[in-house]
């Protein structure tokens, strides 16, 4: 079968039906908040990294950050609407929040949901539950059956945990205000070698200082956070730092030369930098 044919065929992975609908992998929302509404150009211009490739992005609807065909409509616009709700809220609630987040390490879900944190940080669940089956379905992976399942449960068992970490080498740069956003790659391994379609997978997305793991039939590994399955109202944040030592020394430096940037008059600059 041709790829072309292969992709028209493509089937909603929640309900089966013909997959029409595409599913932003950055929530279009999410770019908005951090580099506004667009056309992203000039002094505004923002990149896309894919594998090591950099393209400018147009603004935040592009194609180029959009998991095609992966659900049909009803299913991405109706039954998952309250869950992109919730994570709207909960990434406001975030960028608005954040040097609280950093000093405490903790997210009470009732201070971004109120009343209603019950049923928020659920569906903010659901929501990552969404965008992960969607990244599994454009690698022409099956979507684990307890995932389909929960979608419309109040009370669910999962075998996928959560996890939300610091990343503290962007707060290196956090007076600048990182405002990168964008997903992990994907790793599986066979969860049981004697069963076929059994896989374990991790995988992630972040925005701004804040990295969301996804840890599918295995143990999350590392400082990475509590584990979090919509059972709590609380979330507890780990920490990561990917740069080397070396790395970070670079990033310190060059923070730093932003920061002077960044402070600097602009029509003074006769005197130059240092004086
Ligand atoms: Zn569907």
């Amino acid at each position: 079968m041709s790829r072309q044919k292969a992709k028209m065929m493509k089937k909603c992975w929640m309900c089966g039906a013909a997959a029409d609908s595409g599913e932003h992998k950055i929530k279009k929302s999410l770019l908005v908040a951090l580099h506004g509404e667009g056309a992203y150009r000039r002094s505004n211009a923002v990149s896309h990294v894919k594998d090591g490739q950099v393209r400018s992005l147009q603004g935040p609807g592009s194609e180029l950050i959009k998991y095609t065909n992966c659900l049909c409509s009803a299913c991405n616009n109706h039954q998952s609407q309250p869950f992109d709700h919730a994570y709207d809220k909960f990434f406001q609630f975030v960028l608005r929040r954040e040097n609280e987040i950093i000093d405490r390490r903790v997210i009470d879900f009732s201070d971004v949901y109120g009343e209603d944190f019950e049923l928020g940080q659920r569906n903010l669940y659901k929501y990552l539950v969404k965008l992960f089956g969607c990244d599994l379905s454009s690698h022409d992976l099956p979507v684990p059956l307890d995932l389909r399942e929960l979608l419309d449960k109040e009370h669910f068992r999962t075998r996928l945990f959560i996890t939300f970490a610091v990343n503290e080498d962007k707060l290196l740069l956090r007076d600048v205000k990182d405002r990168s956003a964008g997903i992990g790659s994907l790793t599986y391994l066979p969860a049981d070698a004697g069963v076929d379609d059994e896989r374990s997978y991790a995988w992630s997305t972040y925005f701004s200082f804040l990295h969301i793991y996804f840890w599918y039939a295995m143990k999350p590994t590392g400082p990475l956070g509590s584990i979090w399955t919509a059972n709590s109202r609380w979330i507890y944040l780990g920490w990561s730092r990917p740069l080397s030592i070396e790395q970070r020394k670079e990033l310190e430096k060059s923070a730093a030369v932003l920061q002077r940037g960044r402070d600097h008059v602009p029509g003074e600059s006769k005197g130059g930098e240092g004086q």
